[in-house]
């Protein structure tokens, strides 16, 4: 089974209401979708994480590398994308690109033997994780003291049991913040908390001790994803377990984080960090380390059902005969096309999803949504 079409759909949609987090703010989402096709007719879907157009140029590089190749062969194709780049490519765009080639790989393999993903890689470990609610962003107006505790009591009123809070925009107010949800959620529900690295270790860990009393389950990157000796000196400094990896890289991004003792919790995306393949063996090397793998997941159905796949397969770390269970991003801030781009789209029920347990991802997409919302690459 050969490699017969790569295609790249460039997806965009403009938000009703921007919003911002401790370092950006969006008016859009965005995202590039990966189409591939073989000569028997099957077709794999995949989703790169970052830019749309920039991955879709760094995945249209690829292409001559790809048609015509084994289609099942998705580590002799990983490793040749990988090597072919390697020198200018070992990080960002060009493993983002990489991640959405190799996802949808996956899916025509699962698609070409009948079983999901999971299975292929030696699952179900589980056969539904449960979800915690990512959102809680600033909006343009109004007191964030009220508009997200607001959404909070939506988050629970949808079932949710463990949320995520947006920090790193202002100290004071953060920490009134965490105190405001913390009571509005009662003690006992999971509390996060998420600085999209805008702090220095300084005030990272100054923040941690205050909120020390809160119960908070993660500080996900406290401080920018370069600086591992400031992830260790926040680790070391106060008693919040410490999250990151969203913005890291393959297994050799990750062996530094595991080998330094930088973080409790790892969090590498499958659209980013090396796709389902490379995933699977950070997932794998984390389990060696004793450290905890929780996916990253932010983007649209495709993206979540390929984290969804490989949380079938996580193994517990370590295994009892009740383990921990990793658990599911599921962000909530608007995004017009997260649902539209599958048939039959992911939801949460009592704050837990299925894992899919169709052929390939487990997911069909919609193809009149994929062009409804395309725009010119
Ligand atoms: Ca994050």
């Amino acid at each position: 089974m050969r490699i017969a079409e790569l295609r790249t759909h460039v997806l965009e949609a403009p938000l009703e209401q921007p919003f911002s987090w401790s370092v950006d703010r969006t008016t859009v989402r965005a995202s590039c979708i990966v189409e591939i096709v073989t000569d028997t007719g099957l077709v794999g879907w995949g989703e790169c994480f970052g830019p749309a157009r920039v991955n879709a140029a760094m995945v249209n590089a690829f292409r001559r590398h790809l048609i015509d190749a084994d289609a099942l062969a998705t580590e002799v194709i990983w490793q040749n994308l990988y090597n072919r780049f390697r020198d200018q490519g070992q990080k960002g765009i060009a493993v983002t690109a990489l991640s959405g080639v190799d996802i949808a790989l996956w899916d025509i393999k699962g698609k070409a033997f009948g079983v999901p993903v999971h299975r292929l890689m030696g699952g179900p470990m589980r056969s539904r994780v449960q979800a915690y609610a990512t959102g809680t962003y600033r909006l343009d107006e109004g007191d964030p003291l009220d508009y997200i505790v607001r959404e909070i009591r939506e988050r629970l009123a949808e079932g949710f049991e463990a949320v995520k809070l947006k920090i790193g925009v202002d100290f004071e107010e953060d920490i009134a913040l965490i105190k405001a949800v913390r009571r509005e959620i009662g003690p006992e529900r999971q509390l996060m908390l998420d600085a999209n690295h805008a702090y220095d270790a300084l005030d990272a860990i100054a923040l941690a001790r205050r909120v020390a009393d809160q119960n908070i389950d993660w500080f996900e990157e406290p401080v920018v994803p370069e600086d591992l000796a400031s992830y260790r000196e926040v680790k070391a400094s106060q008693p919040i377990p410490v999250a990151g990896g969203e913005c890291d890289y393959t297994r050799w991004g990750f062996i530094n984080i595991f080998t330094s003792r930088a973080m409790d919790i790892v969090q590498p995306d499958t659209c980013a960090a090396g796709g389902l393949s490379e995933c699977k063996k950070i997932a794998d090397m984390a389990t060696a380390f004793g450290i905890r793998y929780i996916p990253h997941v932010w983007g649209t159905g495709i993206g979540m059902a390929a984290a969804l796949q490989l949380l079938g397969a996580i193994p517990h770390t370590p295994a009892r005969l009740r383990p921990r269970e990793p658990l599911l991003e599921f962000d909530r801030s608007e995004h017009p096309f997260r649902k539209a781009v599958l048939v039959e789209p992911i939801e949460q029920h009592g704050g837990f999803v299925d894992i899919p347990t169709g052929p390939g991802l487990g997911i069909e997409v919609d193809r009149d949504a994929i062009k409804r919302f395309t725009v010119e690459a």
